[in-house]
């Protein structure tokens, strides 16, 4: 089984940790350890393949960039997380997204999906659906809208991701 690894990065408290435990363990943690930090596994189908995929669910306050510059050179796939409730966490997934070039290269070809969460919370949505897929269209990069509570199309996330990365890192 090919192994993958999938590194989760964005502002506190947008999801990350929800967002991973739905994923690995199909809950959903209500209240996370904004401090912890902890790399997950678990293996997926995809398009009938199996693969086992690595996750590492950072807490690093983001003016830490130098933890991130470790975890970019390390990961092979990266999600970047906003929250849809909190319009200035986008910027933050500009911010790693151009950190993210500058450590792997400027034309590097980087496995990577963005993602909104908490799309549950409707009466609190500060980010429209127009706004966020016309900057993931200038980004060239897949764009979901998920929802750890109620388990909205976070699998989606995963499976693309591991789609790209099997398309970057073909067998040898
Ligand atoms: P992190 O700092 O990015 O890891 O954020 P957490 O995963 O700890 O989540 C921060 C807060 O947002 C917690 O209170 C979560 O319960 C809440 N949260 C996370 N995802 C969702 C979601 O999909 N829907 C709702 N309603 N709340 C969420
Ligand atoms: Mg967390």
């Amino acid at each position: 089984m090919r192994e993958f690894n999938a590194v989760v990065l964005g502002a506190g408290g947008v999801g990350k940790s929800a967002l991973t435990c739905r994923f690995v363990k199909d809950v959903f943690v209500e209240t996370y350890d904004p401090t912890i930090e902890e790399e997950y596994s678990r293996e997926l189908v995809v398009d009938g393949v199996w693969s086992r995929l690595e996750v590492l669910d950072t807490a690093g306050a983001e003016q830490f960039t130098a933890f991130n510059e470790v975890y970019i050179k390390s990961g092979m796939g990266f999600i970047l997380v906003f929250s849809l409730t909190q319009e200035a966490t986008l910027r933050e997934v500009d911010n790693l997204r151009r950190q993210i070039y500058r450590v792997k290269g400027a034309n590097a070809r980087v496995p990577m999906v963005v993602v909104g969460t908490k799309s549950d919370l409707t009466t609190e949505r500060e980010v429209s659906k127009s706004i966020i897929e016309r900057l993931a269209a200038a980004w060239n990069l897949p764009f979901y809208e998920t929802s750890a509570k109620k388990n909205w199309h976070i699998n989606d996330v995963f499976e693309d991701l591991v789609r790209q990365m099997r398309d970057r890192y073909p067998p040898k």
